[in-house]
């Protein structure tokens, strides 16, 4: 059993908010456990509330389009949301009710351990950096959140199901993402290398 299966199960039959009282599911999230880069959504629709999992509608089909335009599947990322619980009727999720949730999201980050945590949409964003920021003036820009990770807000998929215009900037978002995570591992390969040699290093002495 993973550490994030065990995670799940500790918490699947959450009450800490109302929203247990309407929910079908209680969506924890779904992809790879070592990812390096996780995408946080705002809160399951009613496609994922039946199914158990994020993004499986109208918006994760979109969603899913943009990853493979950069070359990445569901699968080597990881997906989940600030909400577990579907709030009614689609209505934007409460105060209260992100206070209750938002820890189970930062102890999945702290499993996950993601080098990039791109942030889908205002609400998302605003949860992570803690700041009533505005989408349209920070997405696509790579940022720091109080705890020192690293955020890249982008728009919501559902904004371009909307507004067709914004499926151009969404694009642009993933390919600044790609870059992002390029760069990121270049970083890693140096820094794991330079260990080796040092380990090296240290060999010869004996
Ligand atoms: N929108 C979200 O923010 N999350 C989902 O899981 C689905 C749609």
């Amino acid at each position: 059993m993973s550490e994030l299966n065990d995670y799940y199960r500790e918490i699947k039959d959450c009450k800490r908010c109302r929203l247990n009282e309407s929910r079908t599911n209680f969506v924890f999230g779904d992809g790879s456990e070592s990812a390096n880069l996780m995408f946080v959504g705002e809160a399951p629709g009613r496609n994922e509330d039946q199914q158990g999992k994020p993004f499986v509608g109208a918006a994760g089909q979109l969603l899913n389009d943009l990853l493979a335009g950069i070359n990445l599947k569901r699968e080597d990322v990881y997906i989940a949301n600030i909400i577990k619980s579907r709030p009614p009727g689609n209505r934007d999720p409460l105060p209260d009710e992100i206070e209750a949730c938002k820890p189970y999201l930062m102890k999945q980050i702290e499993i996950i351990k993601p080098k990039i945590i791109a942030t889908l949409g205002a609400h998302a964003t605003r949860t992570m950096l803690e700041e009533s920021v505005s989408i349209g003036q920070v997405h696509g820009q790579t940022l720091k959140d109080k705890n020192g990770l690293t955020i890249m807000p982008i728009y919501h998929p559902a904004a371009a199901l909307y507004n067709r215009s914004t499926i151009d900037v969404l694009k642009q978002d993933f390919e600044n993402l790609r870059t992002l995570l390029d760069k990121e591992s270049v970083q890693q390969e140096t820094e794991s290398s330079k260990s080796a040699e040092d380990d090296f290093d240290q060999g010869t002495l004996f």
